[in-house]
């Protein structure tokens, strides 16, 4: 057909051959990427592989996973036009995005969105660290541990809340609380910072988790004492900081550890070894935000998790060697932008829902293996492409 066409020029021949030539030559220009592999006979998703083609090497040395949870283009959006028509997302290079949907639901929830960030594959809603069948997996979180990069969680929400939890934890759950609380105690996770003190303090079954902690040797401080602004971490030792009993408040209400933490958080793990760090820092609230369909709430989130961000970039700028990746879990609240002027003045925001919705999300990366992100690509490739990041050696394919 396409042939017939160009043999008789015509102005729409024409206009198919010179599509053909560019798209001819975007191939050319595709900087090399993986190749693409059969799908994997099981569902394991980051395979451990004897032999591989030769890749460009793209690891990071530090790997920053921001998940803004429930941040979909609207919150972002709103977030860039009331700070002036600016958004430290600009300065990100690679966007992709991704598709959000669980093993079980259309629409995900946080622990399965989470998951499938942590290790790889799809799971069940509720489900944290573990896969369809109830089994735990290897989280990226515990491989980075393993392999000798410093590791830290940084969240405002509870430490156990589901986001942080699927990085740490393995249950079918994501209500059990206490038993996540213990899987601190397991991976031996450099720092951790968010709420959630009386899972770890006041327990059904009587343990004293600050005491197990620091009979590992962690450090630990709280809300009840310094701020975390004011606390001297030594980076000699494990740290936590527990920043509420149960979860910590909305920016609104004074929540003001977020941005401190970051800057502590980076300071500290960046002087944790020479092996690099995995941090996973979570803007938990935009979701509550949106659930609430408040839209200060909203944005006061926002402004809180790009200040973050814009911390983490500052970071990456002076560093030269470290990946960061934005994206989150779901979008909440089905937001939308109604009305209002592009300097922020009389915002008019509206939503169509007070769960969680199904678009696509977007995915935010710069910095070495930054293009692994790019395109379209279901969620739990995030979790494959950071294993691979670990490990040139974990293929990733994006078969089930
Ligand atoms: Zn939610």
């Amino acid at each position: 057909m396409l042939i017939r066409k160009l043999s008789q020029p015509s102005s729409f021949g024409v206009y198919l051959l010179a599509l053909l030539m560019l798209m001819i030559n975007m191939e050319g220009c595709t900087p090399k990427m993986q190749p693409t592999s059969p799908p994997p006979a099981t569902h394991s998703p980051p395979t451990k592989i004897e032999q591989q083609a030769p890749v460009e090497k793209v690891n990071a040395k530090n790997i920053i996973l921001l998940i803004g949870d429930g941040m979909g283009l609207a919150q972002i959006t709103g977030g860039m036009y009331l700070n002036k028509n600016n958004t430290a997302l600009e300065k990100f290079p690679v966007v992709g995005l991704h598709k959000s949907h669980s093993s079980d639901n259309l629409i995900t929830d946080s622990a399965s969105g989470a998951t499938a960030f942590s290790i790889g594959e799809k799971s069940f809603n509720g489900a944290i660290g573990v896969a369809p069948d109830g089994k735990p997996k290897e989280t990226i979180l515990e491989e980075a541990e393993k392999r000798g990069l410093a590791t830290g969680m940084l969240a405002t929400s509870s430490i156990v809340h589901a986001t942080p939890a699927a990085f740490i934890a393995h249950v079918p759950d994501r209500r059990q609380y206490e038993d996540i609380a213990l899987y601190f105690l397991r991976t031996p996770i450099d720092i951790f910072i968010g709420g959630g003190r009386s899972y770890f303090t006041r327990r059904e079954d009587g343990r004293d988790l600050y005491q197990e902690l620091q009979g590992k040797g962690y450090v630990i401080a709280d809300y009840l004492g310094q701020s975390i602004a004011q606390v001297d971490i030594s980076t000699d030792l494990n740290f936590a900081y527990f920043t509420a009993d149960k979860e910590p408040l909305p920016v609104l209400s004074g929540r003001d550890y977020f941005v401190p933490a970051t800057h502590k958080i980076l300071d500290y793990l960046s002087h944790r070894g020479d092996n690099g760090f995995f941090l996973m820092i979570e803007g938990s609230q935009i979701d509550w935000a949106g659930h609430d369909n408040k839209v200060s709430y909203v944005l006061n989130e926002m402004s809180d998790f790009s200040t973050a961000i814009s911390a983490c970039l500052d970071f990456a700028e002076k560093d030269g060697n470290t990946l960061i990746l934005i994206t989150a879990d779901h979008e909440t609240g089905g937001m939308a932008i109604e009305d209002g002027e592009s300097d922020g003045k009389n915002l008019q925001l509206d939503f169509s829902s007070t769960k969680h919705t199904a678009g696509v999300v977007p995915v935010f990366a710069k910095g070495p293996g930054e293009e692994l992100f790019k395109g379209i690509y279901e969620n739990y490739m995030i979790g494959r492409k950071l294993f691979h990041l670990l490990d040139e050696t974990y293929q990733f394919t994006s078969g089930d």
